[in-house]
């Protein structure tokens, strides 16, 4: 049985940033990330719309507000002592209702209180100016948000972790746990410390390791179309968003290179890993068919779902929202892309839970609700993980 002090599971950006400032403040650490993957970053971390947040939605005084300001600086100097391509878009988020502009009022007061800086709420001139095809009553100016791709970042964190004596055990996959053993699809090892960053599968290895954890992580994928006519889009371009639901709403990203997505939604996926409309797993569902959060959630939520799944199905459905943004996008102009699937906390009484999440038992720790911002903020989760941890063993 081979014995670590330190041992990851999932190679995300978030395992990986953890084992990068593990290493960084204690180079002696004999660390291993298991993946159950052949490459990192494949799931959220590899399939997300690459934007650095500037941290302008979050509740003040939230983890997602303090690891967002924080994780971005960090991220952004290791693009830069990497020479991973970043650029800096800045974004627009529009208001094109009378009801919408109080909201709008509260999003900026948030970035104030969070301490983003350079935010300017605007009027329809000087919107045309930043997003000649928009039209609004008024939008909030963030020019602090950049664009990169997190599938890079993760690679060359892979690299970073590797280079400071870590080691990353691909096609790997984690079985069982007891106490501090670790049963995987190739060998049993020994943790001194575990940490759980296994995404979209972290509540189920926090339960393989005995925890009482109350939540359920729900799969919501989000669908991309890719837009031909990229010279509509200078940067990113959002609505107000819904604020009892904590997604960002369908939105228009220019990509790190150069091609312009519309997207995501946020639909309830039929399995983890369902990237397809038709990807279907029997034990995903039924366990979150068993669980009575599913069915509060369904409640409070219904019709949102409802209208998420309807727009899934009815590209104009999509394209009415995009019109919303860019009145001048046909539905020609949109061609299906990508997708991602969002690890998303429901809680026992169908709340989708806001804030990231992290849950320590003695020497093990499970990141179990690590939404988006979390690429954003992936490094000061790492930074703060490594402090717990190092100051505990
Ligand atoms: C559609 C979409 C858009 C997003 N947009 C943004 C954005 O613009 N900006 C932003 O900051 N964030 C964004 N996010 C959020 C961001 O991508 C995630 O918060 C982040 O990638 C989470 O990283 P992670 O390492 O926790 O999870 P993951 O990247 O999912 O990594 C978890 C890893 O654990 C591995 N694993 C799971 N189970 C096991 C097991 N049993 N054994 C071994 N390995 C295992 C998986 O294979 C996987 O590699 C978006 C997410 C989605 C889905």
């Amino acid at each position: 049985m081979q014995s670590n002090d330190v041992l990851i599971i999932g190679a995300g950006i978030v395992g990986l940033a953890t084992a990068y400032q593990l290493l960084k403040a204690k180079p002696s650490l004999k660390l291993l990330i298991l993946e159950k993957e052949k490459e990192v970053g494949l799931h959220q971390t590899g399939r997300n719309s690459g934007v650095i947040h500037s941290g302008v939605y979050y509740k003040p005084g939230s983890l997602k507000a303090k690891n967002c300001l924080e994780g971005r600086k960090a991220l952004l100097q290791f693009c830069e002592e990497q020479e991973i391509p970043t650029q800096k878009l800045g974004k627009v988020i529009i208001a094109t209702k009378a009801e919408e502009l109080g909201k709008l009022l509260d999003i900026a007061e948030r970035g104030r209180l969070n301490g983003v800086q350079g935010l300017e709420l605007i009027g329809p001139e000087r919107l045309k100016e930043i997003e000649p095809h928009v039209s609004a009553l008024q939008a909030l100016w963030v020019p602090e948000c950049h664009v990169v791709h997190f599938g890079t970042v993760a690679s060359r964190l892979a690299q970073a972790v590797r280079a400071l004596g870590g080691e990353i055990a691909l096609e790997t996959e984690v079985t069982g746990i007891k106490n501090a053993v670790v049963e995987t699809s190739r060998q049993t090892y020994h943790a001194g410390t575990l940490i759980n960053c296994a995404g979209l599968f972290s509540d189920r290895i926090a339960r393989l390791s005995k925890e009482k954890v109350e939540h359920q992580i729900l799969p919501f994928r989000g669908e991309y179309f890719e837009l031909s006519k990229r010279e509509l889009v200078n940067g990113l371009i959002y609505p107000v968003p819904n604020p009892k639901f904590p997604f960002l709403g369908v939105h228009l990203t220019r990509r790190i290179d150069g091609s312009v997505e519309a997207g995501p939604n946020a639909v309830l996926a039929f399995a983890r890993e369902g990237y397809r409309k038709r990807d279907f797993n029997g034990r995903d569902c039924l366990e979150y068919l068993k669980y009575p959060g599913f069915w509060k959630m369904a409640g409070r939520y219904g019709s949102v779902g409802l209208y998420e799944l309807y727009r899934s199905f009815r590209k104009r459905a999509f394209l009415k929202d995009v019109q919303k943004l860019i009145p001048a996008i046909e539905e020609k102009d949109l061609a299906s892309g990508g997708s991602g699937v969002r690890a998303q906390v429901v809680t026992r009484d169908g709340k989708l839970l806001d804030d990231f999440a992290l849950l320590q038992e003695g020497k093990r720790y499970h990141v179990l609700n690590a939404p988006s911002p979390a690429a954003t903020a992936s490094f000061a989760i790492g930074r703060f993980i490594a402090h717990e941890v190092l100051c505990t063993r």
